[in-house]
């Protein structure tokens, strides 16, 4: 058996000086246990930042709401404050993991989490250099039928496997993070990066930064708003293609709309021409479908996931719609 140190963080500012003399931030453990049990990953080192508080969902000054990192998916999906303002972000939540899972992940360990890529997940493969640098991509000529369309490289084809992500991306959501050197705030559309040379990478963090929270702007979808995730199986699956979107709409008229791709990349899919494309025009099946065209150009396949092109057109399209039934249930 590996052994590893494992201590609780006293305060924020012990858990970056723990981390940043080489510890693993650990806090739900949904993901990097499972990890450590397979043998991914082999930190010497965790330190626990459950026990910070870090857990509160308020509204903030400027009519949106902070999530404050360790709150879990549970807490986040079930509250009045979500539910109202943001329920693609409910429903996101909902359609990933089980009960008990979502009990014990947070919204920072949602962030984090890692592919599961099936190479990447298991260590009987040598050639996957998101877990071995330099080792090559053995997707590339596999399995790939659950991979990337948009944004890879010749070094890692992987998605990134969060629902949550694909609804906070849409929702133009920011991270907050301290680190070493302070706080500071990243935009998630630059939180996650694509994989080019190097595909261990995943996101803008720098060594020790600590996700604290989780800001929403004021959201003008409300309840027009849909995230639809297409699946292998009804549940417990990650999504083949997933969809979240908002519509504002105005006498039949669109007036802002929103949308983002998961499945497809590294990082949550938004292509801002195809929601351009949707303003003033009808809100019906021919403009959803146009902007789902526009979204899903410059799709590049690989052996097995062409079938997720036309899938994600067609998600699209539903998940728009479904969107603009519910404003009209509204009205
Ligand atoms: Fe590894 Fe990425 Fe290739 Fe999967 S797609 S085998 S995670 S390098």
């Amino acid at each position: 058996m590996r052994t590893f140190e494992f201590r609780h963080a006293a305060s924020v500012n012990d858990a970056i000086e723990s981390a940043a003399s080489g510890a693993r931030y650990y806090a739900g453990g949904t993901n990097l246990l499972d990890l450590m049990k397979n043998g991914v990953e082999k930190p010497d080192s965790l330190v626990d930042i459950g026990r910070l508080g870090l857990r509160s969902i308020s509204a903030t000054p400027s009519g949106g709401v902070l999530i404050e990192s360790g709150a879990t998916n549970s807490a986040v999906a079930n509250h009045p404050l979500i539910r109202a303002q943001y329920p693609v972000l409910s429903q996101a939540i909902l359609s990933g993991a089980t009960t008990q899972l979502r009990n014990m992940a947070t919204v920072g360990g949602n962030l984090m989490q890692r592919t599961r890529c099936p190479y990447f997940m298991d260590t009987v493969f040598d050639h996957c250099n998101k877990r071995k640098p330099g080792s090559g991509c053995a997707a590339l000529g596999g399995f790939n039928r659950e991979h990337a369309l948009f944004g890879a490289s010749a070094a890692c084809v992987a998605v990134h496997p969060s629902d949550m992500a694909v609804a906070l991306t849409m929702l133009d959501a920011t991270v907050h993070v301290m680190g070493p050197d302070g706080p500071r705030s990243i935009a998630i559309a630059d939180f996650f990066v694509l994989p080019g040379h190097h595909p261990h990478r995943e996101n803008a963090l720098r060594p020790a930064e600590l996700i604290t929270g989780v800001e929403l702007p004021r959201s003008v979808f409300g309840s027009s708003s849909w995230y639809l995730k297409v699946r292998d199986r009804h549940s417990y699956a990650f999504a083949l293609v997933s969809v979240a979107a908002g519509l504002q709409i105005e006498d039949g008229v669109i007036r802002a709309a929103a949308m983002a791709l998961g499945g497809v990349a590294a990082k949550p899919w938004r292509v801002h021409e195809a929601e351009r494309s949707l303003i003033g025009e009808p809100a019906d099946e021919e403009s959803y479908r146009y902007a789902a065209d526009l979204l899903m150009t410059g799709a590049e396949p690989l052996s097995e996931n062409g079938f997720k092109v036309q899938l994600g057109v067609n998600s699209v399209v539903r998940a728009l719609t479904v969107a603009a039934s519910r404003h009209d249930q509204r009205a």
